[in-house]
């Protein structure tokens, strides 16, 4: 039977099968010998012991698709970058650094300003403004006035999606508007689960059914830019490419060259200047070696 790790625990894998639920199960075979680690998000091949109590053994894992770090989880689709359009506003430099990382990480971008109910017409204006041509989905939602929340469950289909963003935006409101009761965990796994979540908070997946799957991460809004060079920080703002270029100087780095098309374009808000700045914030930061 194939399934999906949605936790772990303490050498015990929670395995979600589409049909038929979850499975609590222990790493057995030859994988062990290969010394690799099941994560959350790992697609594995599983037989099961006891039908009753929903135990097994995970026997193989199949190849993965990518490894995140920091959370530690395989087979990351996509993330769910979440902010408020207000209460709290939202934190430009913050969330522009989450984008540089994804865009680092190679990994698609929904991002999500929530609390759409308490933004006004000018404030919503300006996030769209900003960032239309970041090179991410975009979307609006309200998860106290269940606005989008449809069209959010659309975004996540079939796909493992982390859901990352400061506390106090909503992620746990829209987690659990897009969570259907009935896939909420049941009898005999429910008390398993229950055992672990009391102590430390660990990467978990959350079936949104269909083969969909939403992570929260509490280390996830810590994330850090690391091993970025300053010269590559320019292709992780992908508004910027449409005048790569066009610069007087090849390798132009867009910050005090002459004849910049890049700065010029923001002066003339072709680039938005809040993400050119924030660009060049990150630059110096990265100049100085500082690291996060
Ligand atoms: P998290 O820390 O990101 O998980 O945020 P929570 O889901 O805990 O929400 C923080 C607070 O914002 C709670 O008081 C929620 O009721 C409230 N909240 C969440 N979503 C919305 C929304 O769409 N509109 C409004 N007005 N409040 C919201
Ligand atoms: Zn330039």
């Amino acid at each position: 039977m194939n399934g999906k790790i949605i936790k772990g625990i303490a050498g015990f894998y929670y395995v979600d099968v589409v049909e038929s639920g979850v499975y609590e199960c222990k790493a057995k075979g030859a994988f062990r010998r290969e010394k690799v680690k099941p994560l959350v998000g790992d697609n594995v091949e599983i037989e099961v012991l006891d039908e009753k109590d929903r135990e097994g053994n995970i026997t193989k894992i199949l190849p993965r698709k990518n490894e995140l770090i920091r959370p530690a989880a395989a087979n990351v689709d996509q993330a769910l970058v979440v902010f408020a359009v207000a209460k709290p506003d939202p934190h430009f430099h913050l969330l522009d650094r989450f984008l540089v990382m994804m865009e680092k990480a190679e990994i698609p971008v929904v991002l999500c300003f929530n609390k759409e109910d308490l933004g006004t017409e000018e404030q919503i204006q300006n996030l769209q403004e900003i960032y239309r041509d970041c090179g991410c989905r975009l979307v609006f939602s309200s998860a106290r006035e269940e606005k989008n929340i449809a069209g959010i469950r659309k975004l996540l289909e079939g796909k493992t999606t982390v859901i990352a963003g400061p506390s106090g935006v909503g992620k746990s409101s829209l987690i659990n508007r897009l969570t259907p009761e009935a896939n909420m965990e049941t009898g005999a796994i429910s008390k398993k689960i229950e055992r672990g979540r009391h102590t430390t908070r660990h990467a978990e997946l959350f079936s949104l059914g269909d083969h969909s799957y939403i992570m929260d991460t509490p280390g996830f809004s810590s994330l850090y830019v690391t091993d970025i060079e300053k010269e590559e920080l320019k292709y992780y703002f992908p508004e910027f490419a449409p005048y790569e270029g066009r610069c007087r100087f090849q390798g132009c780095d867009h910050i005090h060259e002459p004849d910049c098309a890049v700065k010029q374009a923001a002066e003339e808000g072709k680039i938005h200047p809040s993400r050119y700045q924030n660009y060049v914030a990150f630059y110096e930061e990265l100049k100085g070696q500082r690291r996060y």
